[in-house]
């Protein structure tokens, strides 16, 4: 995703914006939204600042593999100390074929995969997932002595209510 190529710049303006610009990538073109009141200079001032805003996102994701195992080696200092070694991941990726789940593990080969769905979800969110797929790496079933585990991490219920919450909005169980 980091390619150093121009992308092609597809601006489509839009008599019911007043101020807001957004971009999103469509394969291969950036299309950017802006009101249809602005000038050409504010077309290509804001045409600028979106490609950059959107190269420093893509740049986040580009490097959250290593991101999310230093957040795994934190989560496990903070809440599974005693379990430094059997809650110890041997990787952590974002994936992006998880259907409808949030994270899984495989206990036998330590492995954690964390969906791009939650990327852009709160922190404390993506710290529960995170920490949830971390304790079954010690208890792989839902039983009372995984849940005491997960309930050491303070937002732990919230999180499952803002989770909850996105799969109703989404309709997915
Ligand atoms: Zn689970």
């Amino acid at each position: 995703m980091a390619g150093t190529r121009k992308p092609v710049v597809e601006v489509r303006r839009s008599q019911r914006r007043r101020r807001t610009v957004s971009a999103y990538r469509d394969g291969e073109r950036v299309v950017v939204l802006i009101p249809d009141q602005f000038s050409r200079a504010e077309e290509s001032e804001w045409v600028d600042r979106m490609l950059a805003r959107l190269a420093a996102r893509e740049g986040r994701l580009a490097r959250s593999d290593a991101e999310l195992l230093a957040r795994a080696a934190r989560l496990i200092g903070l809440y599974l100390p005693e379990h430094t070694s059997a809650a110890a991941p041997a990787s952590v990726r974002w994936v992006t074929n998880q259907n409808g789940r949030w994270g899984s593990c495989t206990p036998a080969d330590r492995t954690i995969r964390i969906s791009h769905r939650i990327q852009d979800m709160p922190e404390w969110v993506i710290d529960y997932v995170l920490l949830h797929e971390l304790a079954h790496l010690i208890v792989p079933s839902h039983n009372a002595e995984f849940w005491a585990l997960v309930a050491r991490y303070p937002r732990s219920e919230r999180a499952r209510g803002y989770l909850e919450g996105v799969a109703a909005t989404a309709g997915v169980p």
